[in-house]
């Protein structure tokens, strides 16, 4: 039985400023043992061993939820770790509960203090049982651990050999807000060689790892006692060569290690870093790079999704995708993982699902945090910035909100998760019922303050906003969430006739207030996109024409941000535009996809220009280099390049649909995506004056295949054509 709740939660005697605290159990198992657990969970973030070996994997557990609502426990099966003296301790760190978070430079979010509760149940070989539950009895005492915090890095002596235990003392805190680990665990997942050491023009000694990634340094050092090493973390060189930190704002991202008197291997324990280049300062001897290696750390996701075609200039495009998810779903899925937010904004998210969900399994990651954004919405049914929410009453924007309805939208779509859309159905329709209340009437949202088409390119001087009116875009998305709120009401067997005129009338304000004269207001990129993506327009075929109009007189390039960057190629291709989509596709010159590609991007940038063509940098404000967002593209390769598409009334990929739209500039396109019946398929490929098509349909679904005007109806195994 699991006696958690039993457990107290357990503190220090005294406080130890920085220091992570270690906790000690020591116990012993009077017989053989049949079967034994850890049930663990801290205020904080923490490192469990068992007679000096790691319990578990998971780094940075109990992970980030909405605390005040949601803190999960985790249960290890320690049977085979026992022996019969045993020694339990349980370092803990600040993490995002008590530690700083936000650019606002504030801590103790959820607690002012690090705490733990935890209960060992071990059961006999004879059938009796033994608890030990966290009380008074558990010791503490400081750690080497001297200071470890999420942005800025941690601080390790080596020398420091845990004395004068105390013993701990009882804290209150609720435990009604305990649950069990939802999603996937957050682990190693990969370590990556140096490709090379470079001394900088300044001459600082800089390991370049070649990607831009999210987790760790582990290095091998041996060093004289107190010898101090500093290693710094950055995500670029500047235009001179040299080490480049200013985009991380007030984060430090800077380990410390004070050397003990034996050869170590160390990484940090509650910290995590964002980079490619490491500088490393007081190495105790000449630096040789096969002493360290770069551990990629996120959530443990299962990869679905792979793409390939016949422009290596797209393909590393990919792979950057495929790097800015990695290193952006560690545990919430974050902006970004190097400057000082870190932080589940929900529009990125928003933006983003499509392709996340294609790429990797990302059921059970979304799922938990859909509780956490739940958990967190405000009771007038608005929906803060960033969940878990660090930020206040900051909340409210249109595209941002809007997460709380497309994303499980989209979880439902492409898990067919319909259990997911009865839990969080609530909170969908109070995120509209929000809506529906804040405009000048109720079916235009004409209020507020927003983000806008965010990073925009159309965007006024100084401003980040792009100039699409910010009224017509959260009119536009409020019309979206309620037409996706009205078919999961239906799945979900309710009367959803309120939100069909609801609809309805939306709509028709949009056209009256944002349209005159067949023109948009906002003559922007974006909001014709907004308009021909969410159906919102009368005449589609004048608003295409006037979006194709707009690129070509921009030179056939893009002008969006966050808000319309994601739908502009369906916009086009849904309109009979596709080549006009690819054109954009492939464009080379600033600013596109594949300028940062062509710039040395290993990920995907947060500002089509965080790299000037001239080498500079955007501002130093605002300018990450690993950005999810524009990577939400991923989803029209799948879509659209590779034509594998999910068909709404037959979620799960149980129906495919098969709408592949090839261009003369690509000779192939090759993806596939794992769903849960197998492996869905498409692949066309130029033979001589003809295209060869291959779709590949799991067992126990069907397809339907759009080929040269025709639909072929199909069912499960390989379908191949030649047009
Ligand atoms: C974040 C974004 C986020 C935005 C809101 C930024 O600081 O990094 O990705 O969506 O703020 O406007």
């Amino acid at each position: 039985m699991n006696t958690l709740l039993s457990a107290n939660w357990i503190k220090t005697c005294n406080d130890y400023g920085d220091v992570c605290p270690v906790f000690k159990k020591e116990f012993v198992t009077k017989k053989p043992v049949k079967n034994a657990i850890l049930n663990i969970t801290a205020l904080g973030v923490y490192e469990a061993r068992l007679n000096q070996n790691r319990v578990g994997e998971f780094i940075l557990a109990p992970g980030w939820t909405s605390y005040n609502k949601r803190l999960q426990y985790q249960t290890y099966d320690i049977t085979n770790m026992l022996e019969k003296e045993n020694i339990l301790n349980i370092s803990v760190g600040k993490g995002w509960c008590v530690g700083r978070l936000s650019w606002e430079n504030k801590s103790s979010f959820w607690s002012d203090e690090v705490a733990i509760i935890a209960s060992i149940n071990i059961e006999y070989q004879d059938g009796t049982k033994e608890d030990y539950i966290t009380d008074q009895s558990w010791q503490t005492a400081k750690g080497p651990i001297l200071f470890s915090e999420i942005y800025d890095g941690e601080t390790y002596d080596a020398g420091i050999v845990p004395q004068n235990w105390k013993d701990s003392v009882l804290f209150e805190h609720s435990k009604d807000i305990i649950v069990p680990q939802d999603g996937e665990i957050v682990k190693e997942i990969e370590e990556l060689a140096p490709i090379c050491i470079i001394t900088t023009p300044k001459g600082e000694k800089v390991i370049d790892f070649g990607q831009n990634l999210t987790g760790y340094i582990r290095f091998k050092i041996s060093g004289n006692f107190g010898d101090i090493v500093e290693l710094s973390h950055a995500e670029m060189l500047d235009k001179d060569g040299n080490f480049y930190t200013e985009n991380l704002r007030s984060a430090k991202q800077k380990i410390k290690y004070i050397c003990g008197s034996h050869e170590e291997i160390y990484n940090p324990h509650f910290t995590f870093q964002g980079f490619r280049y490491v500088r490393v300062e007081n190495w105790p001897k000449e630096i040789d790079i096969n002493d360290f290696s770069a551990i990629v750390v996120h959530s443990d996701l299962k990869r679905t999704g792979y793409f390939e075609c016949s422009s290596p200039l797209l393909n590393k495009l990919y792979k950057n995708i495929i790097w800015g998810q990695k290193g952006n779903f560690l545990d919430v899925p974050t902006d970004c993982p190097q400057r000082d937010e870190r932080l589940g904004w929900t529009g990125d998210a928003q933006v983003f699902v499509r392709a996340a969900s294609y790429n990797f399994d990302v059921e059970n990651f979304f799922t938990k945090w859909l509780r956490d954004l739940k958990a967190a919405q405000f009771e007038n049914g608005g929906i803060p910035h960033v969940i878990p929410n660090v930020l206040g009453d900051g909340g409210n924007s249109a595209a941002w909100g809007d997460a709380a309805v497309i994303c499980p939208w989209q979880i439902y779509l492409t898990y067919a998760n319909k259990n997911l859309l009865a839990e969080q159905f609530e909170c969908m329709q109070k995120w509209v019922e929000y809506m529906r209340f804040q405009g000048e009437n109720e079916y235009l949202w004409n209020t507020g303050e927003h983000f806008g088409d965010w990073l925009g390119l159309d965007a006024p001087e100084g401003s980040y906003k792009g100039s699409t009116d910010e009224h017509l875009i959260a009119t536009a998305f409020y019309a979206y969430s309620t037409s996706l709120l009205i078919k999961s009401g239906k799945i979900l067997e309710k009367d959803m006739s309120e939100y069909e005129n609801l609809y309805i009338n939306i709509v028709s304000a949009f056209n009256n207030e944002f349209i005159k004269d067949g023109k948009l207001i906002s003559n922007t990129q974006t909001a014709h996109v907004l308009a021909l993506h969410f159906n919102l327009a009368d005449d589609k075929q004048q608003i295409a024409q006037n979006l194709v109009k707009l690129i070509e007189e921009n030179g056939n390039k893009l002008k969006t941000g966050f808000v319309g960057t994601p739908y502009l190629l369906h916009a086009l291709s849904d309109n009979g535009y596709a080549s006009l989509a690819y054109t954009l596709m492939l464009q080379e010159d600033y600013p596109s996809w594949l300028y940062s590609v062509k710039m040395g991007a290993t990920t995907i940038w947060e500002h089509w220009d965080g790299i000037k063509p001239n080498g500079s940098m955007w501002s130093k404000d605002m300018n990450s280099f690993n950005h999810y967002a524009y990577g939400a593209i991923a989803d029209w390769m799948y879509g659209v390049m590779a034509g594998i598409n999910i068909d709404e009334k037959n979620p799960g990929f149980k129906h495919i649909i098969f709408k592949p739209i090839t261009d003369s500039r690509l000779d192939f396109v090759r993806a596939s995506i794992k769903t849960k019946y197998g492996v869905v398929a498409s692949v066309w490929k130029r033979e001589g004056e003809k295209i060869k098509y291959v779709f590949d349909v799991p067992k126990c679904t069907s397809a339907t295949i759009s080929l040269g005007g025709n639909k072929y109806n199909v069912k499960a195994g390989r379908h191949q054509y030649i047009f």
